[in-house]
């Protein structure tokens, strides 16, 4: 059955040829039925918003990490919200109590139809290993710029004109100066940054030529997880500091290997600017609420603040009460030695601000992590 279908949700609902059909709520078949009885026995509607005063939002990888935050957070604001995904590094669990349609981004024919019951777009569906963009190009280009091309298209032969771009702070490649604000050059150093970038300047010739509307997250360090526990990062392989600290806790890996402790910072570790992944969600759905009206706009989501290497597994082990077992290593190919953002322009539009601290990063990725260790040691 596909994600999203009967096994997933409470609502009743039919595919068809790639197409989902709510039923009747009420009906005594419920999802255990033949479909085919159904289908003899109720006149098919396309699935209607429940409220037609609702916006509707199509997130586009939605069942992913930061893409999840965002759709549960559209949800908890009101907003109708319809995850399209195609799984491929998406979870249906992260997905949960939303509704959920499989497919792919170079779908057009699939997105036409879903683009009817929108009315914008936020598109997070993205490969974001920077090592495997330098290894593997060509699925960097594919996925992230011709099939993102693609959905673009797709938008623009629809009414949808807002769209919310999930871009990172990798287009600015290694700035000469920190905080890095919006003026800085878009100089890539790998070609996943160069991907997102060819992205955005798609969607400025765009919204000169057709008035599309857009808003492009820079994204500095996503990281932590939803307070509630339910959600939060699933990567494989996972490579990142703070869920790899976690994993060698556990003994998943070997040692927590230190990427160089001979850069020109305070400690000699890498410095980065962690953002909790909900002010992330909680920035994506003001931003949404700016483009009724408003100008299209790129802006860097961060706190403003670096912490080194060394300052995050220390954060991880004060909160988990373990000692991370750690090594030092060579230095990883691509990594500045410093990334901090100045999201004074996303703080000034939008009226945002990133509100939670490294500790809170931390605890809630740890909360994550140990509710998912339970979950999977359960099952
Ligand atoms: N890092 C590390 N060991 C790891 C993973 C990451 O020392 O196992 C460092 C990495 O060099 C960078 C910082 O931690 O300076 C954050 O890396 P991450 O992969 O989490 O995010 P990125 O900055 O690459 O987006």
């Amino acid at each position: 059955m596909p994600a999203g279908g009967c096994a997933e949700t409470f609502q009743p609902s039919l595919d068809v040829e790639g197409e989902r059909y709510a039923l009747p709520v009420g009906n005594v078949f419920r999802c255990l039925s033949a479909h085919w009885v159904l289908l003899k026995s109720f006149p098919l509607e396309p699935e209607r918003t429940p409220k037609e005063d609702k916006l509707s939002v199509l997130v586009i990888g939605g069942a992913g990490y930061i893409g999840s935050h965002a759709a549960h957070a559209l949800n908890r604001k009101g907003y109708e919200v319809i995850i399209y995904d195609n799984l491929s590094t998406g979870h249906v669990s992260l997905a949960d109590g939303l509704e959920l349609i499989v497919g792919d981004i170079s779908d057009t024919a699939k997105l036409a139809r879903l683009l009817r019951r929108v009315d914008s777009v936020m598109h997070f569906a993205a490969h974001a290993y920077v090592g495997e963009s330098v290894s593997n190009p060509r699925k960097y280009f594919q996925n992230n710029f011709i099939s993102g091309l693609s959905l673009l298209n797709s938008v623009l032969d629809s009414k949808v004109r807002k769209f919310i771009f999930s871009s990172t702070c990798a287009v600015y490649g290694n700035p000469a100066r920190i905080p890095i604000t919006e003026e800085t050059p878009r100089l890539p150093v790998n070609p996943y940054g160069a991907s997102k970038l060819a992205f955005e300047y798609a969607l400025e010739a765009y919204d000169r030529a057709y008035g599309l509307r857009f808003v492009s997250f820079r994204y500095f360090n996503a990281s932590g997880a939803d307070e509630g526990g339910q959600i939060g990062e699933i990567h494989d392989p996972e490579t990142h500091l703070i869920p790899g600290a976690f994993e060698a806790i556990h003994g998943e890996r070997g040692a927590l290997e230190i990427y160089g402790d001979d850069y020109p910072t305070s400690d000699g570790t890498c410095v980065r600017d962690y953002i909790h992944v909900n002010d992330l969600a909680e920035a994506h759905v003001l931003g949404l609420e700016h483009l009724n009206g408003g100008k299209s706009a790129e802006l860097n989501l961060g706190t403003g603040k670096g912490h080194s290497v060394r300052e995050v597994i220390s954060t991880v082990e004060r909160i988990s009460g373990r000692e991370v077992p750690k090594r030092v290593s060579p230095r990883r190919p691509g990594d500045p030695a410093e990334l901090v953002a100045d999201p004074t322009r996303a703080e000034k539009l939008l009226n945002w601000r990133a509100t939670r601290s490294l500790e809170d990063i931390v605890s809630t990725a740890w909360k994550w992590s140990q509710n998912k260790r339970r979950a999977t040691s359960t099952n």
